[in-house]
């Protein structure tokens, strides 16, 4: 990081899942020479997921990992300097903007890309982190396909949970839905999807008590939250853990606006915060989507908005401002 210290840049994306390498392939190919920090987990949540059977452009299918490899060496070979690094401060109070990285190496900025993800929330449960990747997973969209004729069960009474588990039946032969309470958070209209479709059952006031198997998923013991009794269900082989997802925008907390839960909002169809030149894209700023497909859609985009804004409207303040000069 030594050789990057004090530097100006005038792109830096800040993580590494597809929607901050595609803006990164896009700025290094408008010649923008973006620096990336890829954060605490380079790639993103993709690196956790075994098989991508739903990115255009893979016909066989491929890994999360290797996806995010290729994305990657794409970027980098236009130019963009990808770095391990976790951005730990931003001073949004001058510009160009101060970028601590690992909270000692200062780089400066005139436009930032928040492409930081969103982490999928778990249970917490020792076997359910063992089995992560090997039969419990935390996307339906993405794993659902490898449970044809399978027992699956999700846990959660979300909208997420509802919609997933109807998306499950497409190949699951039953689908069990694991909620804690015995009233859905989830709206009217998905509730009776779910409740009208003959392969979901419910266990109400239930929780995870344990994944069973060592490799894969041979079960799960469930248990009643208000008996405490202990039901194991143990031709279930996939585990769905719905309870929501947490976005990584700390960084930008009380300075960009942002919904309850943290999801950076951006202005219309752009991916604009409501600060000059800081850009936003992928899980950081979409609750509803949150596809790899979408990210990298909106990365392009974050991509596209930066180049427009260098050339354009900072250029026109630079005339305002003293020290842009
Ligand atoms: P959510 O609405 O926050 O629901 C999370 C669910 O998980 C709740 O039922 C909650 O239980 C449960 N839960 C939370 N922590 C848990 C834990 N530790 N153990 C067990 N269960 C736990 O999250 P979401 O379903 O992902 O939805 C997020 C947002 O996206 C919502 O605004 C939703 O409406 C929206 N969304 C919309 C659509 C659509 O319209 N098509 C689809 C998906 C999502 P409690 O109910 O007891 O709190």
């Amino acid at each position: 990081m030594e050789d990057i210290v004090g530097k100006r840049f005038k792109v830096v994306v800040i993580g590494s899942g597809p929607a901050g390498l595609t803006a990164a392939l896009y700025a290094a190919r408008a010649d923008l020479s973006p620096i990336v920090f890829e954060g605490i987990e380079p790639g993103g949540q993709l690196m956790t997921t075994s098989d991508v059977e739903n990115f255009p452009g893979y016909p066989d299918g491929v890994t999360g990992p290797q996806m995010m490899d290729d994305l990657r060496k794409q970027a980098t070979r236009f130019g963009a300097d990808c770095r391990y690094g976790y951005v730990t401060k931003i001073d949004f109070d001058k510009r160009p903007y101060k970028i601590t990285v690992d909270e000692k190496t200062e780089v400066f900025a005139d436009t930032v890309i928040a492409s930081t993800g969103a982490s999928a929330m778990w249970l917490g449960i020792e076997s359910e982190q063992k089995l992560r990747g090997k039969g419990v997973s935390a996307c339906a969209t993405c794993d659902g396909a490898f449970f044809r004729n399978e027992h699956v069960i999700i846990v959660g009474g979300g909208d997420t949970a509802m919609e997933e588990a109807t998306f499950l039946t497409k190949f699951a032969s039953k689908v069990t839905v694991i909620h804690r309470r015995e009233e859905l958070r989830a709206s009217k209209a998905m509730q009776k999807r779910a409740f009208d479709n003959e392969k979901i059952e419910f266990m109400w006031n239930s929780g995870v008590e344990e994944v069973l198997g060592e490799n894969v998923v041979e079960g799960v013991k469930i248990k009643n939250l208000q008996s405490g009794e202990i039901t194991t269900l143990d031709d279930v082989t996939g585990v769905f853990v719905a309870i929501g997802h947490k976005p990584n925008t700390d960084l930008f907390k009380g300075v960009i606006t942002m919904d309850d839960v943290g999801y950076i909002q951006t202005k219309g169809q752009s991916t604009k915060t409501d600060l000059p030149g800081i850009f936003a894209c992928g899980d950081a700023m979409d609750s509803f989507y949150r596809q790899a497909v979408t990210a990298a859609g909106t990365g392009c985009k974050a991509a596209l908005d930066a180049e427009h804004y260098l050339s354009n409207e900072m250029s026109e303040e630079a005339i305002a401002q003293e020290h842009w000069k």
